[in-house]
């Protein structure tokens, strides 16, 4: 998948001429509002969106943030490098305890907190299966011990979410959202990129494949785990980010 800063924005007015941004915000439009105390726990872990939500993110930092455009990217990439062995990050979009991103932000993030108790602690258990999957090939792999804090990091299920008015999302409606939410991201990968990936990843991954590239960012980030988990910081990633960046 090529996501170079000239593709993303091929991407986006292959998007705008085929009225997808309009579609996802109808989608995000039919999740309830909600509100609790806003203590920013929660946003430890990055979410994980669909490229068509990417590429609305993208638009929204850059119209949001012109002046520390690079900023905001630079410390996107070091959570994508770093974000297994450090224990201290959480998502890079959480800044003073808010989102920077809340308006824009992805179909993950918005139903966060409409899932039941129950459903809540079967989707912990698969994140924490994934995790533990993941854990063993970076061992097997390259010797990187991921810390049990990062596998098992999830945050109680929180009781202080309530619907703004009316009700929580019901898991039917959700699941039907959600197949609308992949049937444009499908049409934009099959019709904008020609392939059949699957075009959902973390956040912070697409970041980096389209600032790093996805050669360097896979065949660097394991040196880089090593190198902080040796020494506290990454001069290598600090050189790679730095000559990635066209302004700094
Ligand atoms: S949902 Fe709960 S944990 Fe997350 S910000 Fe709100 S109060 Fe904090
Ligand atoms: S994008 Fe915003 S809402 Fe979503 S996890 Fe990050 S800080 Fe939280």
């Amino acid at each position: 998948m090529t996501l170079s800063e000239g593709a993303i924005y091929s991407l986006i007015d292959i998007a705008g001429n085929n009225f997808w941004f309009e579609k996802l915000q109808n989608i995000y439009s039919e999740i309830p509002h909600t509100t609790c105390k806003c203590c920013g726990k929660c946003c430890k872990y990055a979410p994980r969106v669909y490229l068509i939500e990417y590429l609305q993110i993208y638009k929204g930092i850059k119209e949001r943030f012109p002046d520390r455009f690079y900023q905001v990217i630079r410390k996107v990439l070091e959570f994508g490098f770093l974000s297994l062995v450090d224990t201290s990050l959480s998502c890079p979009f959480l800044e003073e305890g808010k989102c920077i991103i809340y308006d824009c932000r992805s179909f993950n993030c918005r139903v966060w907190g409409h899932a039941k108790e129950e459903y809540y602690y079967i989707s912990i258990d698969r994140a924490r299966k994934e995790l533990e999957e993941g854990r063993n090939l970076w061992i097997e792999n390259f010797g990187i011990q991921i810390p049990d804090a990062i596998v098992y990091g999830h945050r109680p299920f929180c009781k202080d979410v309530m619907p703004l008015k009316g009700s929580m999302l019901k898991t039917d409606k959700r699941e039907s959202l959600e197949r609308r939410l992949e049937s444009i991201n499908s049409q934009l990968i099959k019709g904008a990129l020609g392939t059949y990936e699957e075009g959902v990843l973390e956040l912070p991954v697409f970041v980096c494949l389209s600032f790093i590239g996805p050669m360097m960012f896979y065949n660097s980030r394991p040196y880089i785990m090593e190198e902080y988990q040796n020494n506290k910081k990454s001069d290598f990633m600090d050189k790679l980010i730095y000559d990635s960046l066209p302004s700094h």
